[in-house]
């Protein structure tokens, strides 16, 4: 079954730790999916006004889901598609019983977040970065009587913060046991309250019926309890490393963190089909580029094709050495060869050559030959001809490293594996 729909949660999910930025990677990889003819959601339980920022940077984004499933909103065509809001005798309810407590809550109306003016310091005792908080409070909107205004406008989600506050059972059984409503608590100290049936799974069968798709053709990410019903309804339904003990449980699949890049690198492997990119070590595929003209041809290295794009690399040859060659040790801060002549500009231009293609083909993985100058990780002959060996990388593989590629031995492929989550 293809994917026709990715719906992705944002904090914790789809943006980066920050709260603030999709990286560069995500984007890239929703927009060859959207190219692809795959519709983009985003699936929040924040308020349509809190991420055009976030639609900003995703300006091909078909519908944004927004309070936790309480609306969703078709983006191209500016129109609201589904929307399920509290009733007002509810939120009256809801609102009578909160004023009865020392508690900070806020009113989703309308795709708009109020809250009253006097609150706004609340928000600069949340564990949260300062410049989220600064950007957050930026979007909010205000009125004077916040239970007023609840009660006399169509609202979708009401958000109460309990931090530290000893009612905090009370207010939560008191919410449990009304049937009318649902909460869900994705950030401790927080509950999110909708009417009755509101998820985000539901708006999406919304898209769905508006896409003549199914929930079978959804591909959905998130980390938290308001993300729950989303993953389990999805044919692909991924919890994010850094998510919830029980989403982490119930989902189908797992995605690397937020931090991590988890929902472009899923995105990369199943939506778009890609197979990870890896620089190889030449002569381990059987190429004859090593110093006597031979190879160090390795079988379980040439398997690696069915899981990886290969790119086959000779940063010696790069460099412009020729095939024979002497051979070449480290020393010092040099590179040398056995007949004593600095070779270090031919391995530095060598090295140069291999990052600059380890980049054009956007490789993230690099499996090495060991010991070599140039490509050797961890450890290098010693300088003395002698086959000794000692700690440190050779000239590529350093270089690779410090410019964020993982680098393997050939004696890692299962640790290479792992890292590419195959
Ligand atoms: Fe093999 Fe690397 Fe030496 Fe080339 S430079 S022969 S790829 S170990």
């Amino acid at each position: 079954m293809s994917i026709k729909l990715i719906a992705s949660d944002l904090d914790g999910t789809l943006l980066s730790p920050d709260h603030l930025t999709v990286s560069p990677r995500t984007v890239k990889a929703l927009r060859e999916a959207h190219e692809k003819g795959i519709k983009i959601a985003i699936a929040t339980g924040r308020t349509l006004s809190m991420i055009y920022d976030v639609i900003d940077q995703l300006p091909f984004a078909d519908y944004v889901i927004y309070s936790n499933g309480a609306a969703a909103y078709d983006l191209k065509n500016a129109r609201l598609i589904y929307s399920q809001p509290l009733p007002q005798e509810i939120t009256a309810d809801i609102v009578d019983y909160l004023e009865g407590f020392e508690v900070y809550y806020e009113v989703y109306s309308g795709g708009k977040q109020f809250n009253q003016p006097d609150k706004q310091g609340f928000f600069k005792t949340l564990n949260l970065p300062q410049e989220f908080l600064d950007d957050y409070i930026k979007k909010l909107y205000f009125t004077e009587h916040l239970a007023d205004f609840a009660k006399q406008n169509v609202c979708e989600k009401v958000n109460v913060y309990y931090f530290g506050n000893p009612a905090l059972g009370e207010i939560k059984r008191h919410f449990e046991q009304d049937e009318r409503v649902f909460f869900t608590s994705p950030v401790e100290g927080d509950i999110e309250i909708t009417l009755k049936g509101v998820d985000k799974a539901r708006a999406i069968d919304a898209i769905c019926k508006e896409l003549g798709i199914t929930q079978a053709q959804v591909m959905a990410f998130g980390d938290a309890d308001n993300d729950l019903g989303m993953l389990k309804a999805a044919g692909f339904g991924f919890a994010m490393e850094n998510g919830d003990e029980i989403c982490r449980r119930e989902a189908r699949f797992l995605a690397r963190s937020n931090a991590e890049d988890g929902v472009a690198r899923a995105v990369e492997r199943y939506a778009l089909g890609k197979k990870p990119r890896l620089l190889v070590s030449a002569c381990l595929l059987g190429e004859n580029c090593k110093y006597n003209g031979g190879n160090n041809k390795n079988d379980a290295v040439i398997a690696l094709w069915q899981d990886f794009e290969i790119i086959p690399v000779c940063p010696e040859t790069f460099g412009g050495l020729p095939i024979p060659r002497v051979p070449s040790e480290i020393i010092g801060e040099r590179v040398c060869s056995k007949d004593g002549a600095d070779l270090t500009a031919e391995f530095l231009s060598g090295a140069e050559k291999t990052l600059y293609i380890a980049n054009e083909k956007n490789a993230l993985f690099a499996l090495l030959k060991e010991r070599s100058p140039s490509c050797g990780k961890g450890r290098v002959y010693d300088g003395s001809f002698s086959g000794a060996l000692v700690s440190g990388n050779g000239i590529t593989a350093d270089l690779l490293m410090k410019r964020g590629i993982m680098v393997f031995g050939e004696s890692e492929i299962d640790k290479l594996l792992d890292e590419a989550d195959l």
